[in-house]
């Protein structure tokens, strides 16, 4: 291993720990929740020592670095099933190019990008570059800061109701990140609530992604079933990346 991959390694039993000593705090069964490894802004090296570790749910935020990230990683692990996730805000001109390398899309905060994604799929699939459908997770927006993407609370069963209309998109669950200057507690337990009503109308919606490097805990408290976690694997990311 790499000096590198010794330190990721670490890290990443650290975070392992941290899960599992929220999930028995909780109550819960660590299976229950999913780690993605957010590894934007990292190279596809530390992306690769991620997968080699086990973590093969793997993620990223801009389109324009993942697409290449995601095949240099296929093309040097071909054998390792991983699962890449876009977890970032999507314009609908980069749908086509989304369904190429991602799974799961886990930012989907609009009607008309759940359109865009939809078309994109059934032209892909059409033509052998996806399999379709493609999951996809509402996010939502705790406090409907519009800023910050998402979708208002309020607004989710519209959002809900126009995925579940597609055939090429199969509506998974909710994601939200925990807005600036709220107690992530109060903001999970919100997303908890709307995520249970989700639930009630859509048994098939049952993921819960929320918590991320600094919040994971209190997020598995509030039933998260999949944490986001870059900062804590990999280290800071600096102050101009996003
Ligand atoms: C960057 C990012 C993460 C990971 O955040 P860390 O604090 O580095 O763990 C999770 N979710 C989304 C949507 C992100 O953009």
């Amino acid at each position: 291993m790499t000096d590198r991959a010794v330190e990721i390694a670490a890290n990443l039993a650290e975070v392992r720990a941290r899960i599992e000593a929220a999930c028995a705090k909780a109550g819960r069964d660590p299976a229950g929740v999913r780690l993605l490894g957010v590894s934007k802004t990292f190279p596809a090296e530390d992306a690769i020592a991620l997968a080699d570790l086990g973590v093969l749910d793997l993620a990223e935020n801009r389109e324009q670095d993942a697409g290449a990230k995601a095949a240099r990683v296929a093309e040097l692990r071909p054998d390792l099933p991983i699962r890449w996730h876009m977890v970032g805000q999507l314009q609908r001109n980069k749908a086509r190019a989304v369904v190429r390398w991602a799974a799961e899309v886990q930012s989907v905060d609009s009607g008309r990008l759940a359109a865009a994604l939809a078309r994109a799929v059934g032209n892909a699939a059409a033509v052998g570059e996806c399999e379709g459908p493609l999951d996809v997770l509402l996010q939502a927006s705790i406090d409907g800061d519009p800023a910050r993407g998402g979708c208002p609370l309020e607004d989710l069963p519209a959002l809900a109701e126009d995925v579940a209309g597609t055939r090429d998109l199969r509506l998974r669950g909710i994601m939200a990140v925990a807005p600036r200057g709220v107690e992530p507690a109060a903001a999970f337990a919100r997303l908890a609530s709307a995520a249970e009503r989700l639930r009630a109308e859509y048994p098939q919606a049952t993921e819960l992604s929320c918590g991320m490097s600094n919040d994971l805990e209190e997020a598995i408290d509030y039933g998260s079933t999949c944490v986001r976690v870059g900062t804590a694997l990999l280290g800071g990311r600096g102050l101009a990346s996003p």
